[in-house]
């Protein structure tokens, strides 16, 4: 289960493939036209303004799960469908994760209405979607989420994609900040909400809150989820062994850092002894060779 690295963010790799760069295609190059040629267009009409645009969707036969972090991100090949997940009306600005884009309300409409299309600017896309568009997107459906005051689940795993998206560009500052906010969310949601919460039970909930809390220096407080999802009745085996793993990992680190630090603990000891004796040496020497 250890990956390279060694620290067990993986679940699974499938052996021989390799996780894409993700960086912009060249336009007509054949990268691009492959991926081009698995998608297609959806025709949405816009639950606010009621104009009709066409959203790009992905074929779902044309994309390969490689494996799945242990904060349940799912690394793909060949195309990532992760950048095709916000729909976003042109024409009024309204853009949201796409299971919640014919969902809103009568007052979200006026929310929508009063404070996103008087400030939005129409903008052009490509015919295929890289990872910036990507954030760019996720971004303008957190935007939305917030301005329509949104359920925090919503606004968690809107966040937590964000944080995805910049741990494929590398960028660890970003990806802590989106999985700290993603976390707070996801808090709220477990105590407010009813469970699925997109798609996830009860203890999906816990063990990604524990999970998160580890990625974001909480080791203590994960250990307290973790435990709870492993020693509640019914949970998914394969979730339970999960749990177990991440808390392994928790403790082997705990120990690791504990071993450390007794041994700098003890080099200090030695240092301060040896210094000791020098200086009882000293005087030694000082008692005999006194002036
Ligand atoms: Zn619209």
């Amino acid at each position: 289960m250890e990956t390279k690295d060694g620290s067990n963010n993986k679940v699974k790799t499938t052996r021989g493939s390799k996780e894409p760069s993700w960086t912009p295609k060249k336009e007509n190059s054949p990268e691009w036209l492959r991926e081009k040629s698995f998608l297609y267009n959806k025709k949405i009409t816009c639950p606010v303004c009621g104009s009709t645009f066409e959203a790009k969707a992905v074929r779902s036969s044309s994309y390969r799960i490689l494996s799945k972090d242990t904060d349940l991100f799912i690394r793909y090949s060949v195309i990532n469908p992760y950048f095709y997940d916000v729909w976003l009306c042109n024409n009024c600005g309204y853009a949201t994760m796409k299971v919640d884009f014919l969902k809103l309300r009568k007052y979200h409409v006026d929310s929508i209405k009063e404070r996103i299309t008087p400030s939005f600017k129409p903008r052009e896309y490509p015919d295929i979607y890289n990872i910036d568009i990507a954030i760019e997107r996720f971004k303008l459906s957190l935007l939305n989420y917030v301005v329509m005051e949104a359920k925090a689940s919503s606004k968690g795993v809107n966040c937590l994609k964000l944080a995805w998206m910049y741990r494929l560009k590398k960028n660890k500052d970003k990806e802590l900040l989106f999985l700290k906010q993603a976390l707070e969310n996801f808090k709220e949601a477990y105590s407010a909400e009813d469970f699925p919460i997109y798609g996830m039970n009860k203890h999906t909930i816990m063990y990604l809150i524990a999970e998160l809390l580890r990625r974001t220096g909480n080791e203590e407080k994960a250990l307290m989820w973790l435990s709870q999802v492993i020693t509640s009745r019914g949970v998914n085996v394969r979730l339970k062994n999960l749990a177990r793993d991440q808390r392994d990992l928790i403790k082997e680190k705990q120990d690791k850092e504990a071993l450390e630090a007794e041994k700098s603990r003890l080099e200090l000891i030695s240092l301060k002894e040896a210094e000791e004796a020098k200086t009882k040496k000293k005087s030694i020497f000082s008692k005999f060779f006194k002036k």
